[in-house]
This record gives C-alpha cells, sequence and structure tokens, in this order.
C-alpha cells in the first residue's frame, strides 16, 4: 500500500494518504481558479484512507461539496463531498513516482489567459470517467 503526506504552507494542516492515489486532473471551473487563483491539479483518495492533523477550514461552495484551506495561511488543501476526498497536488510533500497529471475538466469554464497545450484528454465540463474514478488497487 502507498503512502503519500503533505501539509499546507505553514505546517498547522497536515495530512496522510495510507492507499492508492488517483491520478492528478486539472480542474479549470470558475470556483478552482477562484480559491487558487489560477486551476486546480487535484488527486483524490477515499475519505476514510486520508488522516488529516489540525484543523482545516471548510467553506461550503455548493450544495454538495466543500473547500477545505488552512485558517492560518490560507493554503488551498482540499474538497470534500461525502466518500470523497480530493486532494491538491501541489501541497503533496511524498508521493508515489507514477503520480502523474491525467485529464482536465471543466475546459469550457477555463481562464481565457492560458491554453491547454499538453495533449491530455479535456473535458468541457466534469466527466466522472476522468475526474472521479479512483485508481483500482
Ligand atoms: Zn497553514
Ligand atoms: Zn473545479
Amino acid at each position: 500500500m502507498s503512502t503519500a503526506t503533505g501539509s499546507c504552507l505553514c505546517g498547522a494542516i497536515r495530512y496522510r494518504v495510507d492507499g492508492p492515489l488517483r491520478p492528478v486532473v486539472a480542474c479549470h471551473c470558475s470556483q478552482c481558479r477562484k480559491t487558487t487563483g489560477h486551476h486546480v491539479a487535484a488527486t483524490s483518495a477515499p475519505a476514510d484512507c486520508v488522516t488529516i492533523e489540525g484543523e482545516p477550514r471548510w467553506y461550503r461552495s455548493s450544495d454538495s461539496a466543500e473547500r477545505g484551506f488552512c485558517p492560518t495561511c490560507g493554503s488551498n488543501l482540499f474538497w470534500r463531498r461525502p466518500g470523497h476526498l480530493s486532494i491538491w497536488a501541489g501541497t503533496l510533500d511524498t508521493h508515489p513516482d507514477d503520480l502523474k497529471l491525467a485529464s482536465h475538466i471543466f475546459c469550457a469554464d477555463k481562464g481565457r489567459y492560458y491554453e491547454i497545450a499538453d495533449g491530455l484528454p479535456q473535458a468541457a465540463q466534469d466527466d466522472p470517467a476522468l475526474a472521479l474514478a479512483t485508481r483500482p488497487g
């Protein structure tokens, strides 16, 4: 079983993932852009595989989801809904070598100041096949 660790900028929030990480998905929706200042690059793991130390603050950004951030340094770390936790890949300290960016979602909402030119699959909106499946194993 693989283990990954990460934290916010100031270290008040730390986390450990004991289990598989989903390949990284870039989300270009307006909520992700607003909360991070650009777009999000998120991995995810089953919520019961993740141990969080410290007290993230959770902002309810929609009827079904919350975004977690450090109340001290403001780092964006998590997006969650029942049974699912996304983790912003930039907050990882250690992770398996094979964790890679794999796709883009909500491309119809992307910022106009950049292009997506890496050749990876793009979905105009959400795409469960690209975004929500946790890598088996
Ligand atoms: Zn912090
Ligand atoms: Zn998004």
